[in-house]
């Protein structure tokens, strides 16, 4: 059977019959509508996909279900659904109380609102469109070509910025990545195409365009400050508040994060008294001795409010509360660069893309990487939220993996809408771990800021299940011109009016 779960395409009807479910998901009229998209022969023919919201209909509904259908009907559900389940039941058995939780949270834990954080894939796009307001031509240029080349990954952008960078400083490797990549430099008749200049060893080398760099300089740090325009005044949603009250109630409790932007610290409290970062701020007294018995917030890529001096090697800690309250009211700016009080060089806000670390950029953060393995390690359950697990934060994925691999028992539950992410990671790990059970990867879709809370709270059961917002404001009125898929099941005649 040939049933698809996808966005599209969806008939206006079944978008009708999802809206109707949705208003009250856990009534027999949500059951019905359920069954009649089942059962239509666009649906099982596959010309039609099933909209994945219809598995958290599935989900809470399980039981009645259990009660109304054949076993043979039931299996047949739970295959077209099982992928895409809202949650996995085995959620419902974790023993909360007995466990040790470190969580591990991702762009999307600060999407939800009030955060309202653009997550990874649409940062890129923000920033340019607010570039654009900015009426710079390198910024222009900037998001001309990204947009002609399809560039939306902002850690993309900062990657190659980094790259070039350590090329221009490095002509010897640019030299090097030409040949093995473009065969620049095999073929005789093939003039340079660069630059060159001569090196003390008679050789003569490409450089890159040093003025280019220093412009790129440049518009990176516009970059960051609307990176930090966006972030700063931030609030924390109900999932940094949910891990926050779990914090405070459980000492010692772990939480990684690979976010720059500081709702997490907010929800928390007060650095040092509340939670500890495991920095050594220059003007914060050591945090190693305070750290025992208090809960850690560890931020992996940085922070908006830590700053880093390259020549003193030192970070310092701002007061985040009194920054954005600065900020907001117009009364002190947020300073992307400034002055070092020890050596008057400059202190930049330590913020570090994913793949720089490979980089060395950041010396006061390589600490950290170890302090995650162990809490990892530790952990019984490990609580993802809204992390992507993207290619370039490979290295968590292998400190989740070891850990994985070091405790059989240790269990990894993964909140994101998106229920591609779990198959991907089950896949991995079978790969990694051998004798690898894929049950102990478990999922919740949905809202984290609405499942997170219940799942802390144990009321994950009772989870009404909110509208997706594409159907908000009555999507079926949306005229597309594309394929009408007519139903011709015998239901369709007492389905509500279809497009008119
Ligand atoms: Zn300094």
């Amino acid at each position: 059977m040939p049933i698809k779960i996808a966005i599209s395409p969806i008939s206006d009807t079944q978008k009708n019959y999802l809206l109707i479910a949705q208003s009250r998901p856990t009534s027999s009229r949500a059951i019905e509508a359920l069954l009649n998209v089942c059962c239509d022969e666009d649906i099982t023919s596959g010309r039609e996909a099933v909209h994945p919201e219809w598995a958290k209909i599935f989900t809470v509904n399980i039981r009645q279900l259990k009660k109304q259908l054949k076993a043979s009907q039931l299996v047949q559900l739970e295959q077209i659904f099982g992928q895409a389940a809202f949650y996995d039941p085995a959620v419902l058995k974790i023993n909360l109380s007995a466990s040790r939780l470190v969580f591990l949270l991702g762009a999307g834990a600060s999407k939800p609102r009030p955060s309202g954080i653009p997550t990874v894939s649409e940062l890129l796009v923000d920033l340019l469109q607010r570039a654009r307001k900015l009426n710079r031509q390198d910024l222009d240029r900037l998001a001309d070509f990204c947009e002609e080349a399809n560039i939306t990954n902002i850690e993309d952008l900062l990657t190659a910025a980094q790259l070039s960078e350590f090329c221009s400083r490095n002509p010897t490797v640019l030299r090097l990545i030409e040949f093995l990549i473009y065969r620049k430099g095999r073929d005789d008749s093939e003039t340079q195409p660069y630059p060159t200049m001569s090196h003390s060893r008679g050789f003569r080398l490409p450089i890159g365009d040093l003025s280019a760099v220093a412009f790129l300089q440049d518009t990176l740090q516009v970059l960051f400050g609307l990176l930090s325009s966006r972030m700063l005044p931030a609030k924390p949603n109900a999932a940094h508040k949910a891990i926050a009250k779990y914090a405070h109630a459980n000492k010692s409790t772990s939480i990684v994060t690979t976010n720059y932007d500081c709702c997490m610290d907010l929800a928390l409290g007060t650095e040092g008294r509340d939670f500890s970062y495991l920095v050594d701020f220059m003007n914060k007294q050591s945090s190693e001795n305070r750290a025992q018995a208090k809960s850690s917030l560890i931020k992996l890529h940085g922070s908006l409010n830590w700053f880093y001096c390259d020549t003193c090697q030192q970070v310092h800690q701002i007061d985040i509360k009194k920054t954005i309250k600065e900020y907001l009211t117009d009364q002190g700016c947020y300073s992307v660069i400034a002055v070092c009080r020890e050596c008057g060089g400059q202190r930049r806000g330590l913020i570090v893309p994913p793949l720089a670390m490979k980089f060395d950029m950041a010396p006061p953060l390589t600490p950290l990487i170890g302090r995650t393995q162990e809490s990892f390690n530790a952990a019984d359950i490990i609580i993802a939220v809204g992390f992507s697990f993207a290619d370039a934060d490979l290295y968590i994925s292998r400190m989740l993996t070891k850990a994985l691999q070091s405790s059989k028992e240790t269990q990894l539950v993964v909140f994101d809408p998106d229920y591609t992410v779990v198959e991907k990671l089950r896949r991995q790990m079978s790969l990694h771990v051998s004798g690898f059970n894929p049950g102990r990867i478990l999922r919740v879709g949905g809202d984290c800021s609405e499942m997170l809370p219940a799942f802390l709270a144990r009321r994950l059961k009772f989870i009404k299940t909110k509208p997706m917002v594409e159907f908000k404001d009555k999507a079926i009125r949306v005229p597309t011109k594309e394929r009408q898929i007519q139903h011709r099941t015998k239901a369709s005649r007492r389905r509500p009016k279809g497009r008119s």
